[in-house]
């Protein structure tokens, strides 16, 4: 296991200091104090505090974690208590901090503007502190991974292999999706309990939706659903290794595929090959995804909504600049509201839609309770001349429907329409 690199992430933090002008920076948020310290607290439900000076740092703790803070990279620990007579004749956690920065007066501290709350700030600055944010540089110090990570981030891929290859040998229909789970968690246990484990393993964290339909919990969270012969399932794992995550995401079928789903699936690892293939330094994901949509064939282009009504069933189809231009088999008059007379192009009001293919009834022309707008074929630039029809909304009272969602809420009732 690679050792924890301290001094040379604390170097990079002064370095920051000294070209920001920063007497001190206080950090708060677990993640950036994990980062400096190596300090993990057991909770973070008491304020907990590293501060970095120019050439020491501080840890303030709760007596909770007097201990296990010790193992943190830290120069001065400071513990504060909340029970008698501790509580009474020790200083409070903000005490602490106070008495640290009254080393320098008016200091410009460096703090994370998204993690610290308004009242924190305005405490700070009551005590003469002049406030730098410092998040966004310790976000992109962050990005950029260090050996340290990098071995905790492949520890914790070799974990999500290994679990998830212990699960795959149980899928079967029949089994769960939590059950499932439960054989490559339990198996990954075994692997890393005992003492001589080096890493901080937390979170066994797995997804494994099943089928098609899913329950109204968000996204994909597991569940009772026992799989099924032919069922397309997604299974991810993302252990941690050191608060550094590895993910391992697998989509598999439970015996055969139905033949769509065979399609779709060899459609995506198509995509995803392309994308992998033409991935080098420099290019954006922007640009993959983009790679991926045009092997798909799902480019802005091809995508299409139509338009149409029980009434008026004609099929209005978005053009490849998605604007409903008008068939040659209907026509539109936009009508004021209040006198039904026609308006120019441009003006909203009424949608009246016009044809002569329906045969069955006398509804030639029917006036829609919808708002919208004419616009020339021109403006839209893809070479279709006939104006295209922009629908704003209903108008009127808002319990106005279609006549298809009308009769389908009394067809529902088991009234006739
Ligand atoms: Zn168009």
């Amino acid at each position: 296991m690679v050792p924890f690199p301290a001094k040379e992430r604390l170097g990079k933090l002064r370095q920051l200091m000294s070209q920001e002008g920063l007497d001190f920076c206080v950090l708060a948020g677990p993640e950036n104090m994990n980062y400096f310290s190596c300090f993990q607290a057991i909770t973070y439900t008491r304020p907990i505090r590293f501060v970095v000076g120019g050439d020491e740092t501080h840890l303030i703790v709760p007596a909770l974690e007097e201990e296990h803070a010790a193992s943190a990279a830290a120069d001065a620990f400071h513990v504060y208590y909340e029970h008698p007579p501790k509580a009474v004749e020790c200083p409070s956690a903000f005490a602490i901090l106070k008495n640290i920065l009254a080393k320098k007066a008016n200091p410009v501290v460096g703090v994370e503007y998204g993690v610290i709350t308004l009242g924190n700030a305005q405490m700070l600055e009551s005590w003469g502190c002049r406030l730098v944010n410092i998040s966004p540089a310790l976000t992109q110090m962050r990005a950029i991974k260090d050996e340290y990570e990098k071995d905790c981030i492949r520890e914790a891929g070799r974990l999500c292999r290994y679990a998830m290859g212990v699960s795959l040998k149980h899928a079967r229909p029949g089994i769960t999706e939590l059950e499932f789970e439960q054989y490559g968690t339990t198996a990954l246990y075994d692997l890393i309990s005992g003492e001589d484990y080096p890493y901080v393993f937390s979170s066994p964290t797995c997804f494994t939706p099943s089928g098609v339909e899913r329950t109204n919990m968000p996204h994909v969270f597991s569940g009772l659903r026992k799989f099924q012969e032919g069922d397309m399932v997604i299974h991810v794992r993302k252990p941690a290794i050191n608060g550094c995550h590895g993910e391992l995401e697998r989509t598999f079928f439970v015996g055969k595929p139905k033949p769509e789903a065979e399609r779709a699936f060899k459609a995506m690892v198509e995509a995803q090959m392309a994308v992998l293939d033409a991935i080098r330094p420099g290019v954006v994901a922007k640009e993959m995804d983009a790679l991926a949509r045009r092997v798909l064939g799902v480019e802005e282009e091809n995508i299409h909504e139509f338009f149409g009504a029980v009434e008026h069933p004609i099929f209005f189809n978005t053009c490849k600049k998605h604007h409903f231009h008008l068939p040659a088999y209907a026509r539109v008059i936009i009508r004021d509201v209040r006198t039904l007379k026609p308006l120019p192009m441009g003006e909203v009001g009424l949608v009246n839609l016009i044809t002569p293919l329906i045969n069955a009834t006398p509804v030639t022309s029917v006036m829609t309770d919808d708002l919208g707008f004419l616009t020339p074929g021109e403006d839209c630039g893809c070479g279709l001349k006939s104006p295209y029809l922009t629908v704003l909304g209903r108008a009127g009272l808002n319990d106005i429907t279609t006549c298809a969602a009308g009769a389908a809420e009394l067809l529902g009732k088991g009234e006739m329409p």
